[in-house]
């Protein structure tokens, strides 16, 4: 990958999380490794996920200097630095406000293989950063986020919002969307009544890897972008120009 790519990406990722509906205004965010390894590709504060532009990203170094572009960085910019610097597989973060996922936090109950997306954990519970629900503004913050969210492709930020990662912007993204959605799904059922039905252990592992190899990670982010790119299109903007 080559830095125009990584901006590309942090570009993609952003569009394709607020056409999944993970946008909260001008705050949640998706970096990507910059491969020279100077720090992260992220956008600039200021602007909606679906706002980003190659020329509204920074490139934010992993001490938190801006190196390129404008502005001071996002105060949250420690949840990826942490993140990327423990786990070099690692090339994509997410960190979002999505609406289900802070709703389903709160009622610290663990998280059921309810439908494919709650497959994802193979049965596990989602893992939760407890040490605060302000804002991750520290390295060491940022450290302990880290060390929560493990080897897992997501974890909750229980009053606050929710962090993903992937080996690509693909998984990254649709490991935030697909916590979202496995969240939205137990609220409404838990709305009603305890579940009844659900995959085991066997079943919850077998439906990760049937339904959420990278070949489908890939597939549900491009329709995001090809869904992001439409709606651009609608209002006469480019994704890559000023
Ligand atoms: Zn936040």
């Amino acid at each position: 990958m080559t830095p125009a790519q990584a901006r590309r990406a942090a570009v993609e990722a952003s569009h394709a999380l607020a056409a999944a509906g993970q946008g909260d205004m001008v705050w949640g965010h998706a970096a990507v490794r910059d491969p020279e390894a100077r720090g992260i590709w992220i956008k600039a504060p200021g602007w909606g996920l679906e706002e980003v532009r190659d020329d509204r990203l920074q490139l934010v170094s992993y001490d938190a200097e801006v190196l390129h572009g404008e502005g001071v960085p996002h105060k949250e910019c420690h949840i990826h630095l942490e993140i990327l610097r423990a786990s070099p597989e690692l090339n994509c973060t997410v960190h979002t406000h999505a609406v289900s996922a802070v709703a389903f936090a709160t009622l610290d109950v663990p998280l059921m293989p309810l439908s494919h997306e709650g497959a994802l954990f193979s049965g596990d519970d989602v893992p939760r950063f407890r040490d605060t629900g302000g804002l991750v503004s520290s390295s060491d913050l940022g450290k302990r986020l880290t060390t929560a969210l493990g080897a897992a492709p997501a974890a909750l930020m229980p009053k606050h919002g929710l962090v993903a990662a992937g080996r690509t912007a693909a998984a990254a993204v649709m490991h935030a969307v697909l916590l979202d959605r496995a969240c939205a799904v137990q609220l409404r059922v838990q709305a009603v009544g305890p579940a009844v039905v659900r995959s085991d252990a066997w079943e919850a592992r077998a439906k990760r890897a049937q339904c959420w190899p990278d070949s489908q990670l890939e597939a549900g982010y491009r329709y995001l972008v090809r869904q992001a790119a439409g709606s651009l299109a609608a209002v006469g903007a480019s994704p890559h120009t000023t």
